[in-house]
C-alpha cells in the first residue's frame, strides 16, 4: 500500500516528535514513523527529567539556547501546560579542572547572559550541601531549569497529533529510496510513503536508515547510567535549596535537585560504555554506579543511598556537536542529531528542521552542525566529547 504525505519524519523521539510538530503546525502533511511504541526507553528522551540550560561553550550554542528558552515558552503556550522549571545551576570546576571556565563565561558575556562568578566558600555558605576542594570556583546562572523528558516528548506528539500529523508507532523504517524528481519512497513493513521530503532524527539509528541512501557518519553510541538517590532529608534538596550541578572535569558528573520526588538524580556524562542500538542491555550498571555514589559522597554528602538507575543513549559525533543539516548530495532529506545534548534543544530542532525540510535554509547559523564539517569528514579527526 503506498501513501502519500508531503513530509515523512522518522524516529518519533524528542527531536523527530518536534519536526512533525512543526511540519504540521505549518499545514504540512507529516508521517511519522517510529520502530517501537511511542514513549518507549530504548532511545535517548525517556525518563523524568533533562537540564535546559545558557551556559555553554560557545557563544553560538548560547544564541540557541535563547532560542530554546523561547520555543519551550511557546510549547507550553500552545499545550496550555507548564514544562520548564527554573531553579538555578551551577558549573562546578576544581582547581586544574578538565573543561576551563573561560570558554563558558566569554561565551555568555559575548552573548549578553548574566552569571556569577563564585569561589568554594561563596558555594558552600549559598548551598550548605555542596562540598567543593580549595580553589574551586564555580559560574552560578539563574535560568537554569528542567524540563521534562518523556512528557516534553509526548506534549509534542500530541500536539503534531492535533496539527493533523499521521504519528505510527511500530513502523519501523526497512527502506529508503530516492527517486530523484519524483521524491523519496519510505518503505515499512506495512507499506510504502511517498514523500517529497524526508526528516531523519533516529539518533542511534541514524546510520541504519540513512545507509539506505549509502550514507554513514562517525558516530558512537554509549549506553549512559542515571541513579536516583535517596536522601534523608529530601527538603534539603528541594528546588531553590539545590541549583543544577555540573562537574565540570574529566570524569564530569551533573545532577539535579528533588523533581517530582524525594530523590536527587545524577549521572556521569559520557561513562558509558560505547554499544549497538539493537542488542543493548536495560540492567544498571554497578562500577558506573559505585564511581558516581563515591563522587557524590565528597561533593553532596547528604544525598543519600541509590534507589534505581535507568540506562539512556548517547549518540555522539566526534566534535560533540549537533547535526542539523541537509544531506548535501540530496537536500530534500535533513538530518537531526543531538549528539547527548540536544534534550533542551528539541523543540528549536524542529524549527529549524522543518525551515531546513520546507525553504532549503534557516535564519539561523547552522554551519556549526553541517554534515561535510571536519569533525564529520576528516578521519584523522581526533574526536572529543567533554565540553
Ligand atoms: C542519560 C542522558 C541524559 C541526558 N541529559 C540531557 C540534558 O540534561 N539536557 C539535554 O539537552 N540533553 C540531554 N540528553 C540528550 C538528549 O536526551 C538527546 O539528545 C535527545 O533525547 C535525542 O532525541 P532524539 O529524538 O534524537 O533521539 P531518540 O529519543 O533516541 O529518538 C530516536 C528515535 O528513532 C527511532 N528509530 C530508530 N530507527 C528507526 C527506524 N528504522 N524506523 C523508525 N524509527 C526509528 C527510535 O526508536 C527512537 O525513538 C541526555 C541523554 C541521556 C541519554
Amino acid at each position: 500500500m503506498t501513501d502519500r504525505a508531503d513530509y515523512v519524519v522518522v524516529g518519533l523521539g524528542a527531536l523527530g516528535s518536534a519536526a512533525a510538530m512543526e511540519l504540521a503546525r505549518r499545514g504540512h502533511t507529516v508521517v511519522g514513523l517510529e520502530r517501537f511504541a511511542l514513549g518507549h526507553s530504548r532511545g535517548a528522551s525517556h525518563d523524568t527529567s533533562r537540564i535546559l540550560r545558557h551556559s555553554y561553550h560557545t557563544p553560538a550554542y548560547v544564541r540557541l539556547t535563547q532560542q530554546a528558552y523561547d520555543d519551550w515558552a511557546r510549547l507550553e503556550r500552545d499545550a496550555g501546560t507548564d514544562l520548564v522549571t527554573t531553579v538555578g545551576g551551577v558549573d562546578l570546576f576544581p582547581p586544574d579542572a578538565a573543561i576551563p571556565p573561560l570558554a563558558y563565561t566569554d561565551s555568555m558575556s559575548e552573548v549578553g547572559i548574566g552569571f556569577d562568578l563564585l569561589d568554594r566558600a561563596d558555594v558552600e555558605a549559598r548551598w550548605p550541601q555542596l562540598r567543593l576542594p580549595d580553589g574551586a570556583v564555580a559560574i552560578h546562572q539563574a535560568d537554569a531549569a528542567i524540563v521534562p523528558a518523556a512528557r516534553g516528548t509526548r506534549t509534542m506528539q500530541e500536539q503534531a497529533r492535533h496539527s493533523g500529523a499521521d504519528l505510527r508507532e511500530r513502523h519501523p523504517v526497512t527502506a529508503v529510496r530516492d527517486l530523484g524528481a519524483g521524491g523519496l519512497e519510505v518503505e515499512t513493513p506495512y507499506g510504502v510513503v511517498a514523500c517529497r521530503g524526508l526528516v531523519v532524527c533516529a539518533d542511534a539509528w541514524s546510520n541504519e536508515v540513512l545507509g539506505h541512501l549509502g550514507v554513514r557518519l562517525p558516530l558512537e553510541v554509549t549506553l549512559e547510567q542515571v541513579t536516583y538517590f535517596r536522601p534523608e532529608r529530601p527538603e534539603d534538596f528541594a528546588p531553590g535549596r539545590l541549583p543544577l550541578w555540573i562537574w565540570m572535569d574529566d570524569p564530569s558528573f551533573y545532577g539535579f535537585p528533588c523533581y517530582g520526588e524525594p530523590t536527587v538524580k545524577a549521572a556521569q556524562d559520557c561513562g558509558g560504555p560505547i554499544v549497538d542500538p539493537v542488542d543493548r542491555t536495560v540492567l544498571p550498571d554497578p562500577a558506573m554506579r559505585g564511581l558516581l555514589a563515591d563522587h557524590l559522597r565528597r561533593m553532596l554528602p547528604g544525598s543519600g543511598v541509590p534507589v534505581r538507575s535507568v540506562r539512556c543513549q548517547y549518540t555522539l559525533t566526534p566534535d560533540r556537536d549537533f547535526v542539523l543539516a541537509p544531506l548535501p548530495e540530496n537536500p530534500s532529506v535533513v538530518v537531526g542529531l543531538g549528539a547527548g545534548h540536544g534534550f533542551k534543544f528539541a523543540p528549536t530542532f524542529g524549527r529549524l528542521l522543518a525551515d531546513l525540510a520546507v525553504d532549503g535554509g534557516t535564519c539561523t547559523d547552522l554551519s556549526s552542525y553541517r554534515l561535510d564539517r571536519p569533525g564529520l569528514t576528516d578521519p584523522d579527526y581526533q574526536a572529543h566529547w567533554l565540553v
